[in-house]
C-alpha cells in the first residue's frame, strides 16, 4: 500500500477512508485505558497527524510504548473523526511497524523549543522543525509563485552562468574558481599566470546574472534569472549570505518607472500568493515569530507604495528628529537605519526610492538629464530596508563607455556590453531582487541564517 500524505489526508477528511501514513514521531501520550496517542508529521503540512495505538496491536508493548521523538514509523488504519481537541481527524492504527529508531538520549530535538542559533548547529535535523519547516514550505512556495508571475507575463526564463570571466560590477568581493594547486601555482613574474589555469583565464563564481540577462532582453525581449549568486563580502549582518538566490528580470523597451511599476506588481502577488496558498504556515509565524506579520502583508497586497526621489527622501532624513548612527547628507549612501525609518516610521509602508547620485550606484545606470543623478530605484520595506535594487540600463554607447572609464573598469573586458549599444541599442530595464530577503520579510525572521536550507557566511561552511 502507498503511503499517503498527511496534507491530503486532512485536507480530504475522509472518514472511514483506509490510509497507510509514514513520518517521524513528535509526541507519545500513553493513556490510562491501554492506548496510545502518537503524533506523526511528515513535512507535507506543518500539523501532523494523531494515530491511535491500541494496546492489542502484537507489538504494543515491545515497540509502540519504547516510541520516542524522532523516530520514524509507518501506520496503517483508518480515518476516524477525533473527539480530542487541536485535530479533526485522527487515524485508528490497525497496524503499526518501526521504520528507524531514535535515542532519546543523544536525539539533539526535544519536545521543549530550541533557541535559533543552537538549530543552525545542527542544518541536518532543524528541518524536523515546526519553524523550519514551515520555511521550507514557504520558499518553495514562493519559489513557484514567482515563476508562475513571470511565466504568465510572458517572461523567458534564462539560465545565467555561475561561473563567470566577468566581474558584474567590479564592486562585490568575488570568490575565485580554479584548479591550480593553491601551494604550487604556476607563476609568471611573480603573478599567478591565469592563461594556464582550467579556462585560460581568471574565473569567478557570479555575483548577479544581470550582465547577461541583458543580453538575453536585446534578443528575447523579457527575461527573467532566478538562480544562485556568491559574494565573499566579509559583512556577517543578520541580511547578508555569502551564497544567496537571486531573482534578475530584464525588460527590453521598458523605462525605469515601468521597471518600479512591474517590482511592484511582483511584490504584490508574491505576497498573495504566500497568503492563499501557504495559511496554515503563515498563521505560525504570525503567531510565533511576529504577531504583525499577516497584518503588514495584507496592507501592502492592497496599498499603493510611495515613490519618491534619493533627493526628496534625504530631505526628509535630514529633517528627521531622530538620531541616526550614521549622518545623513546628499550624496551618501543610504544605511538601513534611514531605510527604515523612511518606511516605518514616515510612510508606513513599503518605499521606492528613485534617481540615486551616479556616484554611488553602478556603472550601467541610465544617466539623468542633471548628469548628477541615475536612473536607479530601490524598493525598501520596514524591518529589511533595501529588498530590491535596480534600474534603468544606460543605451547610449558613449555615455556607457565614460562611465565604465570613470568607475575605474577596463573597456576592454567590456567589450560586448559595449557592443550591445552599438548594434540595435533600445532602453531596457532590470532589477535584482534577493530571494532570502523577500523571505524573511514574509516569515518574519530576522536572521537571514534561518531561511535558506544550508546558509554560508564567513567562518560558516558547517557542511
Ligand atoms: P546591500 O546594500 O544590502 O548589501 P546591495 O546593494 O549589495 O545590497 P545589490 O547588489 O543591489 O545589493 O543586489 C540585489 C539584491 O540582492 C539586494 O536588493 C538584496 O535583496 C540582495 N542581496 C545583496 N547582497 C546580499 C547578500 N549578501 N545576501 C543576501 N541577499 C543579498
Ligand atoms: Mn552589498
Amino acid at each position: 500500500m502507498r503511503r499517503t500524505r498527511i496534507a491530503e489526508i486532512i485536507a480530504a477528511e475522509n472518514i472511514g477512508a483506509r490510509y497507510t501514513v509514514m513520518g517521524w514521531v513528535r509526541t507519545r501520550r500513553d493513556s490510562k485505558g491501554g492506548f496510545s496517542f502518537i503524533e506523526i508529521n511528515d513535512g507535507s503540512s506543518l500539523a501532523g497527524l494523531q494515530i491511535i495505538a491500541d494496546q492489542e496491536l502484537a507489538n504494543y508493548k515491545s515497540e509502540v510504548l519504547k516510541l520516542q521523538t524522532g523516530c520514524s514509523i509507518k501506520a496503517t488504519g483508518t480515518l476516524a473523526a477525533s473527539p480530542g481537541k487541536g485535530q479533526k481527524v485522527e487515524l485508528k492504527a490497525e497496524e503499526i511497524e518501526v521504520l528507524g529508531w531514535a535515542d532519546p538520549d543523544i536525539y539533539p530535538l526535544q519536545k521543549k523549543r530550541h533557541s535559533f542559533e543552537f538549530l543552525r548547529s545542527i542544518a541536518h535535523l532543524r528541518p524536523r522543525t515546526n519553524t523550519f519547516g514551515a520555511v521550507a514550505r514557504v520558499r518553495n512556495a514562493m519559489a513557484h509563485a514567482i515563476h508562475t508571475f513571470f511565466q504568465e507575463k510572458g517572461f523567458i526564463y534564462l539560465h545565467s552562468p555561475i561561473i563567470t570571466g566577468s566581474d558584474c560590477e567590479g564592486a562585490g568581493e568575488m570568490f575565485k574558481v580554479t584548479t591550480f594547486d593553491l601551494n604550487h601555482a604556476p607563476e609568471k613574474e611573480g603573478d599567478i599566470d591565469f592563461t594556464k589555469d582550467f579556462f585560460g583565464g581568471p574565473a569567478n563564481l557570479t555575483v548577479s546574472g544581470q550582465l547577461e540577462a541583458e543580453i538575453y532582453a536585446l534578443a528575447m525581449g523579457d527575461v527573467y534569472t532566478f538562480g544562485p549568486t556568491f559574494r565573499a563580502e566579509n559583512s556577517n549582518t543578520s541580511r547578508h549570505l555569502a551564497e544567496f538566490w537571486m531573482v534578475e528580470p530584464e525588460m527590453a523597451f521598458c523605462d525605469l518607472e515601468e521597471n518600479a511599476a512591474l517590482a511592484i506588481e511582483f511584490l504584490k502577488q508574491i505576497f498573495t500568493s504566500v497568503l492563499d496558498n501557504c495559511k496554515e504556515d503563515m498563521e505560525f509565524f504570525n503567531r510565533f515569530i511576529d504577531s504583525t506579520l499577516l497584518k503588514t502583508l495584507e496592507t501592502l497586497v492592497s496599498h499603493d507604495f510611495e515613490i519618491l526621489t534619493y533627493t526628496e527622501g534625504v530631505d526628509i532624513l535630514k529633517k528627521a528628529k531622530q538620531k541616526f548612527e550614521f549622518p545623513v547628507e546628499w550624496g551618501c549612501d543610504l544605511q538601513s537605519e534611514h531605510e527604515r525609518y523612511l518606511c516605518e516610521n514616515v510612510f508606513k509602508g513599503p518605499v521606492v526610492l528613485i534617481d540615486y547620485p551616479k556616484e554611488i550606484k553602478a556603472f550601467y545606470m541610465k544617466m539623468n538629464q542633471d548628469e548628477k543623478t541615475v536612473r536607479a530605484m530601490d524598493v525598501l520595506v520596514p524591518k529589511i530596508g533595501e529588498i530590491i535594487g535596480g534600474s534603468q540600463r544606460e543605451d547610449d554607447h558613449d555615455a556607457l563607455y565614460e562611465r565604465i572609464k570613470e568607475a575605474g573598469l577596463n573597456t576592454d573586458d567590456y567589450w560586448w556590453y559595449l557592443e550591445l549599444r552599438k548594434f540595435g541599442s533600445v532602453p531596457h530595464s532590470g532589477f535584482g531582487l534577493g530571494f532570502e530577503r523577500l523571505i524573511q520579510f514574509v516569515t518574519g525572521l530576522s536572521n537571514i541564517r534561518d531561511v535558506i536550507p544550508f546558509p554560508r557566511t564567513p567562518g560558516n561552511l558547517s557542511f
